[in-house]
């Protein structure tokens, strides 16, 4: 089993609970998460209230620019036909109550899916608030269309996390760097007087280029060689030229951006290897994430290309990931986590020992060498006696309220893990999770199949409002409806 120590690069065997906490992590009043990129759209999929959903369907159906449409058009082009606008008059509609209104709906508003994330992450407490993006989906094209179609402001983005350098996340960040600082230069004049250049947070290890390994073929038969009549092999003419034959294949990624391609774009770029805040400590970024269970074990065939060796190395560890953390008075810690390859379980885990509520943790890790069958049905039950920990005067701001991000366990390197993941993550027992992304959908069904009514899809255009309770006892009455 991987111990958190064996991990760390050397000379930093310090203590990790140090690394991964929090100190100057504020409270918030409220918390929003509005996701531009995901590969999931759903509009539709009903979600726990206390998530404070509107989906995007909702918001353009309250648009006022659809209201006021009584007169609606519709564009229909057909192969090779010219482009036909249809008028559709409803404003003689008349219902037996009296007028109807009649609201225009265009499918060319809503977002589009795309295989990666970015989510932009509102916090708010008092009248003050700060705004950062989480990572930036896989290419500009898919952030800039569904940014336009949610009218994200980006004169308003402090700072763009970055949870680790796979393209699916950096993809779409010289575009949004771009983009806030062109905002902030439109809007310099403006009251808030923001400078023009945008924070951007990486951690330090970008890799010349990532990618994988695919399964080796089999053992190679050079094709231009026979044999001969007489027991010796000959070369048919022309088959001397060609290539050795392969014997490992690797799928490169589309590199990350250089530093210097974001410093071009208006980049100001830090570089934090270990836990900190940003934002007035609105939000935390965590360190190393500790790999403590014994199944979650990365991407086997994950490599990176090393150039001083001219080679591909294994990688499978990707020990470059970070989390964000945010804390909603009343409610909890609400984790947002970009691919989960440190294994979303020791992701949970460390944010429980960062905030101080690690005694599923320690129960966890005492029985993660044994092989877990992952029962669903007894997880549901012991996903239900943790809750039941609220009663006991647990603190609920200092609880796990929301996991969101992607969960990493699509994929038939990483399937296997499903059902000892779903275990403990219901003995973790976070409120609510959003396994998006890369979580795949038979991860997604066990977990809700697990811990019901606790499931949110992260749909791309899903605008999450996570509000403090009005009292504590609220709060503790809104906790025991699941
Ligand atoms: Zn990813
Ligand atoms: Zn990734």
């Amino acid at each position: 089993m991987a111990t958190p120590h064996a991990l760390l690069p050397k000379g930093q065997e310090q203590d990790v609970h140090i690394q991964t906490t929090f100190p100057d992590l504020v409270e918030l009043d409220a918390l929003r998460l509005t996701v531009i990129v995901d590969n999931e759209v759903d509009i539709m999929t009903s979600v726990p209230k206390e998530l404070g959903l509107t989906t995007q369907a909702q918001v353009l159906f309250k648009d006022k620019r659809h209201l006021d449409k009584e007169k609606s058009t519709a564009t229909s082009t057909g192969a090779g036909a010219a482009t036909v606008e249809h008028a559709y008059d409803h404003q003689a509609s008349q219902g037996e109550g009296g007028p109807v209104r009649t609201i225009g709906f265009d499918f060319n508003d809503l977002c589009c899916g795309a295989h990666g994330l970015s989510i932009l992450v509102t916090g708010i407490r008092g009248q003050i608030e700060h705004r950062i993006l989480f990572d930036t989906g896989p290419h500009s094209a898919i952030f800039l269309e569904n940014a336009k179609r949610l009218e994200i402001p980006f004169e308003k983005i402090e700072t763009i996390v970055l949870s680790h350098w796979h393209v699916d996340h950096s993809g779409g960040m010289l575009a949004a760097v771009a983009k806030c600082v062109q905002a902030r230069k439109d809007v310099k004049n403006g009251p808030d007087k923001k400078p023009a250049s945008v924070n951007v947070d990486v951690h330090p290890d970008r890799p010349y280029q990532r990618g994988i390994c695919l399964a080796r073929p089999p053992p190679p038969s050079f094709p231009g060689t026979v044999h001969s009549e007489r027991g010796g092999r000959v070369t048919p003419p022309g088959a001397e030229k060609a290539d050795r034959p392969i014997t490992s294949e690797y799928v490169a990624w589309k590199a990350d951006p250089t530093i210097q391609e974001l410093e071009a774009a208006g980049a100001k770029v830090f570089h934090h290897r270990d836990a900190h805040v940003i934002s007035e400590g609105f939000f935390g970024v965590s360190g190393l994430i500790p790999r403590n269970t014994s199944y979650e074990t990365g991407i086997p065939n994950h490599m990176q290309w090393s150039p001083e060796s001219r080679c591909w190395v294994p990688d499978p560890d990707i020990l470059d990931e970070r989390y964000l953390v945010a804390r909603v008075k009343g409610k909890g810690v609400v984790v947002l986590s970009g691919c989960s390859h440190a294994g979303i379980v020791n992701v949970c885990q460390d944010v429980q020992r960062a905030f101080g509520m690690n005694q599923a943790a320690t129960e966890i890790n005492q029985e993660s060498s044994s092989s877990g069958d992952g029962n669903l049905a007894e997880v549901a039950e012991e996903s239900t006696m943790v809750e039941s920990d609220d009663d006991k005067g647990v603190e609920s701001s200092n609880k796990l309220f929301y996991v969101v991000g992607g969960f990493h366990l699509a994929g038939s390197s990483v399937e296997t893990r499903i059902a000892e993941t779903v275990r403990d993550l219901g003995k973790i027992s976070p409120s609510y999770l959003a396994p998006g992304h890369c979580s795949g959908w038979r991860a997604k069904a066990a977990l809700e199949n697990a811990m019901p009514g606790r499931v949110a899809s992260l749909g791309v255009g899903s605008d999450f409002f996570i509000t403090a309770p009005a009292s504590s006892s609220k709060a503790r009455r809104t906790r025991n409806i699941k």
